[in-house]
């Protein structure tokens, strides 16, 4: 139009025989722009057994273009992005496609992320609990792990979780096809499963490729190297592991494996653990694991790692690194790289940047005006719960909803022992950017539940806005950070200020507490410890 410019979405994939209209002539809804000649499609067409559903909104074409499965919605990607929009969307009574190559849904964080590291992590917190018991006087003997039996709790509990979403689908009348998929048209994806093709014709595709662990060059190609997916299947318990990266997938894996009787070594480039976390969060998580791991190493980087019948042999360098040495196991846990560039998105006119990342807008919509792009594969942060959100936008949007990604913080947990979660601003980007904000650290020294959980290390931080008192960010670390933090995320979202937060009754005594006691410090009317405005030295008394 004069005032923009916009992508028009094809019905169907084809050659453009004859254009109609010429650069600078005006046309209207329903003017004929130009012939086109459709790609040959094979295929039995039309799925007579598909129900009627109603259009969909969003930039429709006018049918679905034929193939050998036709969806209103083909979502590419069945993992908590992709299965999450395709029961969106299903609800909202559209006719949906889901394709993964997997052989359950739920992607990797059913599969081999999120519910099989936390079942692990459970069985790690239980027994550093009953070693922490013996300083109330209670001994246990050593416990004996049984590791077959282990993974295969482990797999019961992935197992319940993907076989419910094979159920919510079969119930929502989903189409689910299996195999490898492509898109090699405008609207359809081609299906490889085995010598098996299937095309499926879409007006609409949601992309929820989601990612895969990133690998470091050089290292030998020896199962003894392990990727997280590798270490979630745990086979043993190594004497020795390297752990190479101290982001939270490698410092919850070094939890496991550490608890469950390993010498960890952590070997991390930057000059922090979970690099962009606030240091004074990673503080108490640094030191308990120091005295627990057999080395924690910074600033330092692999140089080469040789593989033979000893072990894994490895070279460090960085300043003050250590001799070579000798591994049973290595993790390479060094971040996630986005699946954008293996799915065929050139055929769809989808662009996909050097690293495989595919940029969206607040609706979710690629630059291409019919397919949308949700969870790990649009971009940081690569988490379950950014990507379940997005994903129902997308949803929606197809539906005709007008609706957007409006979040105003997501939430950031890791689940290592403490927990640390945090929210919104941190201070350190807050001093990079020049942000003005208040802090306010209730101490878990102070929170008498914490103390009757054995535990003293944990601190709870409020970042509030100078001027409004809102909240701005939030980070707490201690056992249950993980669960405390939602109470900040929703203080956000809502626009509380400290006061809302510090006069809301929290429940006495729980860690929860703490959020309540932190906002009253920010507020001047903490009673706990000593108000900040009383210039005294505070004294942290349990209550
Ligand atoms: P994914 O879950 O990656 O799913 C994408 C799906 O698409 C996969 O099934 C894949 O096989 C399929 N696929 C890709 N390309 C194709 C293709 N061409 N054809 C067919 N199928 C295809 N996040 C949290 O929020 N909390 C946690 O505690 C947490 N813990 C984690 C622990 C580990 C060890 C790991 C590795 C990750 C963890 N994550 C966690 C991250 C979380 O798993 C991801 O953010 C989340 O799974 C992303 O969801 P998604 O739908 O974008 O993609």
């Amino acid at each position: 139009s004069d005032k923009a410019t916009m992508d028009i979405p094809a019905p169907r994939a084809g050659t453009v025989a004859e254009l109609k209209v010429a650069v600078g002539d005006t046309v209207s809804e329903g003017s004929l722009i130009l012939l086109l000649a459709p790609a040959a499609v094979d295929g039995p067409g039309p799925d007579a057994a598909a129900p009627e559903a109603p259009a969909a909104a969003a930039g429709s074409p006018a049918s679905t273009p034929e193939a050998d499965v036709r969806a209103q919605v083909a979502v590419l990607g069945a993992g908590p992005g992709g299965y999450t929009a395709a029961f969106r969307a299903a609800d909202l009574g559209l006719q949906v496609a889901l394709i993964d190559r997997g052989e359950t849904l739920g992607g990797v964080c059913l599969n081999v992320g999120c519910i099989p590291s936390k079942a692990l992590l459970h069985v790690a917190r239980v027994l550093a609990e009953s070693e922490e018991l013996s300083a109330a006087g209670v001994s246990f003997a050593r416990p004996e792990v049984d590791i077959d039996a282990l993974r295969g709790w482990k797999e019961s509990v992935v197992g319940r979780l993907t076989g419910g979403l094979d159920g919510l689908a079969r119930r929502r009348k989903l189409q689910v096809i299996r195999g490898e998929g492509r898109l090699t048209g405008p609207n359809v994806i081609t299906v490889q499963s085995g010598d098996d093709e299937t095309t499926v014709g879409f007006e609409h595709c949601i992309v929820a490729a989601g990612s895969s662990p990133a690998s470091l060059p050089g290292l030998p190609d020896d199962e003894r190297v392990m990727d997280s997916t590798g270490a979630l299947d745990i086979t043993e318990v190594p004497e020795r592991l390297l752990v190479i990266g101290g982001g939270i997938i490698g410092l919850e894996m070094a939890t496991v494996y550490d608890a469950l009787g390993s010498r960890v070594t952590v070997v991390e480039l930057m000059d922090q653990l979970i690099p962009g976390c606030d240091a004074d969060l990673v503080k108490p998580l640094h030191k308990r694991i120091a005295a627990r791991y057999e080395a924690i190493h910074l600033g330092v980087r692999v140089d080469a790692v040789t593989a033979d019948d000893d072990g894994l042999t490895v070279s460090f360098a960085g300043e003050g690194a250590p001799a070579p040495q000798t591994f049973d196991r290595i993790l390479v846990a060094v971040g996630r790289r986005p699946n954008g560039a293996g799915i065929g998105a050139e055929a769809a006119g989808i662009e996909v940047d050097d690293r495989g990342f595919i940029a969206v807008d607040g609706q979710m919509r690629t630059n291409v005006g019919h397919v949308f792009a949700i969870g790990d594969v649009v971009g940081e942060p690569m988490l379950a719960h950014k990507a379940t959100h997005e994903a129902k936008v997308a949803a929606e949007v197809i539906a005709g909803d007008d609706v957007r990604w409006d979040a105003r913080s997501i939430p950031n947990v890791a689940y290592t022992d403490p927990e640390i979660a945090w929210t919104g601003l941190t201070e350190t980007r807050a001093r990079a950017e020049g942000i003005a904000y208040e802090k306010a650290t209730f101490p878990w020294a102070a929170s008498g539940r914490s103390l009757a959980q054995g535990r003293d290390d944990g601190l709870t931080k409020l970042l509030v806005e100078p001027e409004t008192r809102r909240l701005l960010g939030a980070g707490i670390v201690g056992p249950n950070a993980g669960e405390l933090i939602a109470e900040a995320v929703h203080a956000i979202e809502v626009g509380s200020d400290a006061q809302d937060i510090g006069l809301t009754i929290h429940p006495h005594p729980t860690l929860s507490e703490t959020l309540g006691l932190a906002a009253e410090l920010a507020d001047g009317t903490i009673t706990d410890l000593m108000p900040p405005r009383a210039k005294r030295a505070s004294t942290p008394a349990a209550t």
